[in-house]
């Protein structure tokens, strides 16, 4: 991850609208009021599902960033949630499904690219349990299809981040 690159995005302080000046590490400074900005990034959850035979849940992303592409279902984390109450949440949401069980499974550091902006994005990666019959794909989501770990569709599955935590995910098995 290139933070200068990251840094290079950040051109106003949000306080005052003044210029900011580049510091150390990831810390950006206001010429005008000098209050700093730091380049951090922004938690996301997402839940790796099974169905009894052993298949992976992948979504399809109904709008951008990668619309069209694969995803494992899940979303940003909002001001005031746990990753867990996020995670339910989401499930909630993209899937229509109502009792969940979550496993911690681990984080993966990633880019989220939207609207020309490369957000750097923290995901919190569990396993969920759910019931997997009468799901139906709701907000952000068109598409909810299971794969064996051989047929998953690396190649058009939306982000890094998402591929090796399915990897990590499937060697362990
Ligand atoms: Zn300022």
């Amino acid at each position: 991850m290139d933070i200068k690159k990251l840094k290079d995005q950040y051109k106003f302080c949000f306080s005052c609208a003044s210029k900011l000046e580049s510091k150390k590490g990831k810390v950006l400074i206001c010429t005008n009021c000098g209050k700093n900005t730091y380049v951090d990034p922004s938690p996301t959850n997402g839940a790796i599902i099974e169905n009894e035979k052993g298949e992976i849940m992948l979504v399809r992303r109904a709008k951008d960033p990668k619309k069209g592409y694969w995803d494992i279902p899940g979303g940003f984390i909002n001001p005031g949630e746990t990753a867990e109450e996020s995670t339910i949440r989401e499930l909630k949401e993209e899937l229509g499904t109502t009792k969940v069980e979550l496993e911690y499974l681990g984080t993966e550091s990633d880019i989220y690219e939207y609207q020309g902006t490369a957000y750097p994005v923290l995901a919190f990666v569990f396993k969920a349990k759910i019931n997997t019959e009468n799901l139906y794909p709701a907000d952000d989501v068109t598409q909810i299809k299971f794969f064996t770990p051989k047929d998953l569709p690396f190649d058009k599955i939306a982000f890094e981040g998402v591929k090796r935590a399915l990897k990590k995910f499937i060697e362990k098995k």
